[in-house]
């Protein structure tokens, strides 16, 4: 099936769920839900949002949306991330904030998040779809174009060498749920958005009630493994073997790539959610403890402190950390030490 088609199934079955809906789809408008849904940073993006009366603020939300892509595309050559990759210097302040989040998380993570990666990724064929089995000396060939070390941030400037390019595909959505949330709680409106593997809950639903999240199977990606429960603004992003890949000989490759081998991540675990206050460093967090694997997520995570996560090992065991015991309405879990 055409994946465009899954993630319009799986984006209506995520609101359906995570948004408490039915009731909703059937009286939405008047108690106040719109919804919209855009396909922007090459993901479908559904947007749910209450109280918002006349519009303005889902049309404020889509046009940040479609400018944030435009910006950050590293496939359109009329955006300033291609910019970037082609002349070695921006002062984009987008990307500037991204990539020095990128710069933080990836020294705090051991390397495991690297933006550099591009040129790996297209050997792979992950941004073209012609996907192959790149071998060893082509992905050596690549090693002196990839690396956190070739990214100079200063003055205001972002440098990188010739050959070098970034993408900022693992953090990008979870700045963009970032400021979908400010410009939200701005104007007082509270709501639900699935950017693709990226949900964020924002205000206090009208009715009071925690907003409910469900966490993809990834064995049936229509279905969840666990639901949870929250109050307030909180981002919830996932990072997983499920969302983007290929199969040859009976092995998969996803698009995560280990920055140790150049190569798709190959570990046990099949995906890994982030949940955390800020959009953009659960979705980095995301990326690096997909890449990290489950015991030195542990361990990442003991050290930190600062976010909680939930780790699906392909046996199907589900781990969470302590504080989202209390959280899980359904799914059977263990609890990590803490
Ligand atoms: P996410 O879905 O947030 O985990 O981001 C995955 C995307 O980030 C991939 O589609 C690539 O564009 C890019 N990427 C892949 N591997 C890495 C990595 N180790 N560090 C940073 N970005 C990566
Ligand atoms: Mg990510």
């Amino acid at each position: 099936m055409c994946k465009r088609y899954w993630s319009l199934l799986l984006a209506l079955v995520l609101l359906l769920s995570a948004c408490d809906l039915l009731p909703d789809l059937m009286g939405g408008a008047s108690r106040g839900i719109s919804e919209t849904s855009i396909w922007a940073m090459d993901t479908q993006m559904d947007l749910q949002l209450y109280g918002d009366t006349d519009g303005a603020v889902m049309t404020e939300l889509t046009s940040l949306l479609n400018a944030l892509d435009r910006e950050l595309s590293v496939t359109s050559d009329g955006s300033a991330l291609y910019a970037l990759n082609e002349g070695g210097e921006t002062d984009n302040e987008t990307i500037l904030k991204l990539a020095s989040k990128a710069k933080d998380v990836s020294a705090l993570s051991g390397g495991a998040l690297d933006i550099t990666l591009y040129p790996a990724s297209l050997a792979w064929g992950f941004t073209t779809h012609n996907y192959r089995v790149v071998p060893a000396e082509e992905l050596e060939a690549l090693r002196d174009k990839v690396g956190m070390e070739k990214i100079t941030i200063s003055d205001g400037k972002l440098r990188i060498p010739a050959g070098t390019m970034l993408d900022l595909g693992a953090l990008a959505k979870g700045y963009a749920a970032d400021c979908c949330r400010a410009k939200m709680e701005a104007a007082g409106i509270s709501g639900i958005l699935s950017l693709g593997g990226n949900l964020q809950t924002v205000g206090t639903k009208p009715d009071g009630e925690d907003w409910i999240v469900g966490l993809q199977d990834p064995e049936n990606p229509a279905g969840f493994c666990l639901t949870l429960k929250f109050p307030g603004s909180k981002a919830a992003v996932s990072s997983g073997d499920y969302q983007r890949f290929f199969q040859r000989d009976e092995i998969r490759y996803c698009h995560i790539l280990d920055p140790k081998t150049l190569a798709p991540v190959q570990g046990s675990l099949r995906a890994v959610t982030v949940i955390a206050d800020e959009g953009l460093y659960a979705d980095a967090l995301s990326t690096a403890l997909f890449v990290m694997g489950r015991e030195a997520g542990e361990a990442f995570w003991r050290q930190q402190g600062d976010f909680q996560a939930v780790w699906i090992e392909a046996d199907g065991r589900v781990f969470v950390t302590p504080e989202l015991k209390s959280r899980v309405l359904e799914g059977s879990f263990e609890v990590i030490d803490p």
